[in-house]
């Protein structure tokens, strides 16, 4: 979008807003404040704090198109909602403005020469945590089919950069469903806080606490796969392998920007303890492995065991109905005692790249509305209908970025691709030896010897989270 266009589209923003954001008449009220502030500034790009954990600007590449002000004020609807001559800015970290900056100059913001730094420590032990859209993207850098499912490559790849332990957060992917498909049972029952929404998405969390938080409540208080992997690998992996926890430095390899932000959440230390020390992006994978000179193509390799093994369900959490799908099947199971078969395994109302999906399942006896979406735009329309009393919906997915994680602001470039990704992890799904998350071996040992039952004190203490308020950053 060229300068002049730009200009016009800030001043239909107005009226966008106004509009847009209802049942929050404050935020109407600052949405305009914010934007005759905004145009009298005549803001060329979206402004970046430089302690922003996630995203930075670099002025040099900036071409001052204002894509990165459009994505973020009409996808995520964040920018102009805040008022822009203060220095403090409000972001979510979601990288949609990443996404649109063809020029680079807004990027994630780079922690991968940390890791080289600590795998060349010889005191640290370097434990990477891999999540399920990486596999499907990393072959973008190396010239290889968009989709291409590459899990050995990659895990053999990162044995070659240096890491001493290779651990697959698909893993986790299973044990966060195992919780919030108990969370959910427990919702229907006992008919509060509903609908339930789930809480995977950093970007997603942070939205509803600035923007909605009378509603953090309907927030599934379930941790992130990846802030469930970093508090278990630094008590149970760390546990059972005999590693003092101290000494690890866990990474999570994620196709997202806002991850970087969420290991920064004080509500994530347990044990006085951070588990997760450092989040990378696939991007970064690959600049490590150019780095280091080595090629995905040469190397193999396979998980390291007691916190890697995955069923088809943990598999789809990278695409966008994913989450929905699988902790459908477990709540299934939970319900009638019998595993989900037929529509309820691929439950294809809820899949592909429409921006908000729904349909009705029936459970038993019991008959389920959801929903899935991504972007806050989308989002923010389920969330309206929650505080007027309309939303017919009893589980709701929410993702900040297109298509789900598979389309991450860390991944390649190329929104072409995010198809051949979502079907790739589909078919991993298919082939899985187990496409239900309670079947999972690993997970069953993890319960047995370290978490007892689904929701136990040590499953809330480790695996569960809270969140506040941050309507104050408006
Ligand atoms: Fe990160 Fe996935 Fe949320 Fe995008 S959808 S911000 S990749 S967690």
């Amino acid at each position: 979008m060229g300068k002049v266009n730009r200009r016009k589209f800030i001043g239909n923003l107005v009226a966008y807003n106004a509009t847009v954001i209802v049942g929050a008449s404050m935020l109407m009220a600052c949405a305009k404040d914010t934007f005759d502030g905004h145009c009298n500034q005549e803001l060329e790009y979206l402004p970046i704090q430089d302690d922003n954990p996630a995203i930075a600007f670099w002025k040099k590449k900036c071409e001052e198109c204002g894509d990165c002000i459009e994505a973020c004020a009409t996808k995520q609807t964040v920018f102009g909602t805040y008022l822009a001559s203060s220095s403090k800015h409000v972001c979510i970290h979601c990288g949609s403005c990443i996404i649109e900056c063809e020029e680079k100059a807004l990027t994630e913001k780079y922690h991968w020469q940390d890791v080289l730094a600590a795998i060349d420590d010889p005191s640290k032990i370097v434990i990477a945590s891999v999540s399920p859209s990486v596999r499907v993207a990393i072959g973008d850098y190396f010239d290889m089919a968009a989709g291409s499912y590459l899990v050995g490559n990659m895990v053999g790849a990162c044995r070659a950069v240096g890491f001493d332990y290779v651990l697959d957060t698909n893993f986790s992917a299973d044990l966060t469903i195992m919780e919030e498909a108990g969370e959910l049972q427990k919702r229907i029952e006992q008919k509060t806080d509903m609908p339930q929404f789930t809480s995977c998405c950093p970007a997603w969390v942070k939205y509803v606490e600035i923007y909605y938080p009378s509603l953090l409540g309907n927030l599934s208080s379930v941790r992130s796969p990846i802030a469930m992997q970093g508090s278990l690998v630094k008590s149970y992996f760390a546990e059972k392998m005999g590693i003092n926890p101290r000494n690890i430095v866990h990474v999570a390899i994620t196709p997202c920007s806002a991850k970087k932000y969420e290991i920064t959440r004080d509500e994530l230390v347990t044990d006085g303890l951070r588990g997760t020390d450092i989040v990378i992006t696939t991007r970064e994978l690959a600049k490590m492995m150019k780095n280091r000179k080595v090629s995905l193509t040469a190397q193999t390799g396979n998980f390291d065991s007691l916190m890697s093994a995955a069923s088809g369900a943990g598999i789809i959490f990278g695409n966008t109905g994913g989450v929905m799908r699988a902790a459908l099947r477990t709540a299934y199971f939970n319900i009638t005692g019998a595993n989900a078969a037929g529509n309820l395994m691929e439950l294809k109302q809820v899949q592909g790249l429409t921006g908000l999906k729904e349909a009705k399942v029936a459970i038993g006896l019991t008959t389920l509305n959801v929903a899935v979406c991504y972007e806050m735009r989308n989002a923010k329309v389920l969330l309206n209908q929650v505080i007027n009393g309309t939303c017919k919906y009893d589980f709701v997915e929410v993702m900040a970025c297109k298509g789900g994680c598979v389309g991450g602001a860390g991944q390649p470039a190329g929104s072409s691709k995010i198809e051949k990704r979502i079907s790739s992890l589909n078919s991993a799904d298919i082939k899985a030896s187990s496409r239900y998350c309670h079947e999972n071996p690993e997970i069953k040992a993890a319960y047995t010897y370290f978490l007892g039952q689904v929701g136990s004190a040590k499953s809330k203490k480790y695996l569960h989270t809270t969140y506040n308020d941050k309507s104050h950053l408006l």
